[in-house]
């Protein structure tokens, strides 16, 4: 009867395996019948990884089945590792700049003529019209770096976040002040609202009417 060949990972796993725990030339003969399933089930480097895994943990006398069941095991164990990781790194982005390399930040508005930022960012009390003022700069995550890179390439500078908040250091305050101003504008109006606007509307003469 002939069988395919072991594949020679396999008889290097066994080998490494029986090593690690000084097993016996019949439990390396057991460990190549497991071949046909763990070939078809395992990858060389998971059943290394398991083994590896092993090393030191209490095994019994019965160490056909402890090990066969333990190896599955760690096999298991470090493919839901895996899965979990591959989960997070897919969800970690960047909450600054939502993976796109740049962060929209408060405008500190030009103070003589177009070119010269004001060196103050002004809170939106003081600096009314500068509410939806806002400018891109380059994030200081990953994305953001690879962002200012290929800019330097282009020979084109771009402002980043770092320098921004080193410039205005205020400006987490003053984002803040700024989205709650707008957010408080979006409120349903109250029915005074709505009576004010009806007086003020009142009060205009349509022209040509
Ligand atoms: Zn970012």
């Amino acid at each position: 009867m002939s069988q395919n060949p072991m594949p020679l990972w396999y008889l290097q796993w066994v080998k490494h395996h029986a090593a690690a725990f000084a097993l016996n030339n019949e439990a390396s003969q057991t460990m190549l019948k497991w071949g046909p399933v763990f070939v078809k089930l395992f990858t060389a480097r998971e059943l290394h990884e398991a083994t590896d895994e092993l090393i030191g943990k209490p095994m019994g006398l019965d160490w056909v089945r402890e090990h066969r069941t333990a190896l599955i095991e760690a096999v298991a164990a470090q493919r839901s590792r895996a899965k979990a990781k591959e989960k997070q790194d897919r969800y970690s982005v960047c909450a600054f700049c939502l993976e796109t390399g740049f962060c929209m930040v408060p405008h500190p508005g030009f103070a003589h003529g177009w070119g010269k930022w004001h060196p103050v960012l002004r809170m939106p009390a003081e600096d009314p019209l500068g509410l939806t003022r806002t400018v891109a700069v380059a994030c200081c995550c990953e994305v953001g770096q690879r962002t200012v890179a290929g800019e330097q390439e282009r020979g084109r500078e771009i402002l980043t976040l770092t320098t921004y908040e080193h410039r205005y250091p205020n400006y987490r305050e003053v984002a803040a002040e700024r989205e709650s101003v707008l957010r408080a504008a979006a409120q349903e109006p109250t029915a005074t609202d709505y009576e004010n606007l009806n007086r003020i509307l009142s009060g205009i003469r349509i022209l040509g009417a």
